[in-house]
C-alpha cells in the first residue's frame, strides 16, 4: 500500500498536536508548493504561522523537504523561520533520509506532509516515515500535473481517503 496515506486531512492547519501524538510521530517534513502555498506561489495558507507556533510550543520539530530549487526554497523557509532541504528528490529516499537524521528522530517518529500521492506518500511510505495527505491547495496548470491529479483522484476514490478531521 504504498501509495496509501496513513492520515487524510484538508490543510496543514487541520494537524493538530492530539492527532500527532496519537500516531506517536515528534516531528515533520513540510511539502511547500500546495501545502503551506500555492504552487510556485508566495502567499501563506492562512493561519500558517500560528500553526507553526503551535507545533514548536508543543515540542514538535519541523522541517521544510521540497522539490524546489534553492532559490524558491530558500527565502521561503527563512520567511516561516524554519530549515529547509531543496531539491528534495521525492519520491527517491535521499531527501526524507537526510531530513530524519537532521531531526534526531527515528523515522516512525517523523511524518511527510504534502499534497502529492506520487511524490510525497509514495516516498514516505517507502522510506517508513509516517504519511499525511492534504487536499492540494489550488490545482496546477499544465498536462503532466493534470495526468498525475487525475490518478490521484482515482486513488481518494479507492482507498476512501476522506478528511479525518
Ligand atoms: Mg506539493
Amino acid at each position: 500500500m504504498l501509495l496509501k496515506p496513513d492520515i487524510k486531512l484538508r490543510g496543514i492547519t487541520d494537524i493538530t498536536v492530539e492527532l500527532l501524538n496519537k500516531y506517536d510521530i515528534k516531528a515533520l517534513l513540510l511539502d511547500v508548493d500546495n501545502t503551506m502555498s500555492t504552487h510556485h506561489g508566495t502567499i501563506l495558507t492562512e493561519g500558517l504561522m500560528e500553526w507553526i507556533k503551535k507545533m514548536q510550543d508543543s515540542g514538535i520539530k519541523l522541517m521544510v523537504l521540497s522539490n524546489s530549487k534553492k532559490f524558491r526554497i530558500e527565502p521561503f523557509a527563512a520567511r516561516i523561520g524554519l530549515p529547509y532541504i531543496s531539491l528534495g528528490c521525492k519520491p527517491l529516499p535521499t531527501g526524507y533520509l537526510r531530513g530524519v537524521r537532521k531531526l534526531k528522530e527515528k523515522r516512525k517518529n517523523v511524518a511527510i506532509v504534502g499534497d502529492q500521492i506520487f511524490t510525497d506518500v509514495l516516498g514516505g511510505n517507502a522510506v517508513g516515515v509516517k504519511t499525511i495527505l492534504l487536499t492540494p491547495i489550488k490545482l496546477e496548470d499544465g498536462w503532466s500535473f493534470k495526468v498525475r491529479r487525475k490518478l490521484e483522484k482515482k486513488l481518494y476514490k479507492k482507498y476512501n481517503l476522506t478528511d479525518e478531521v
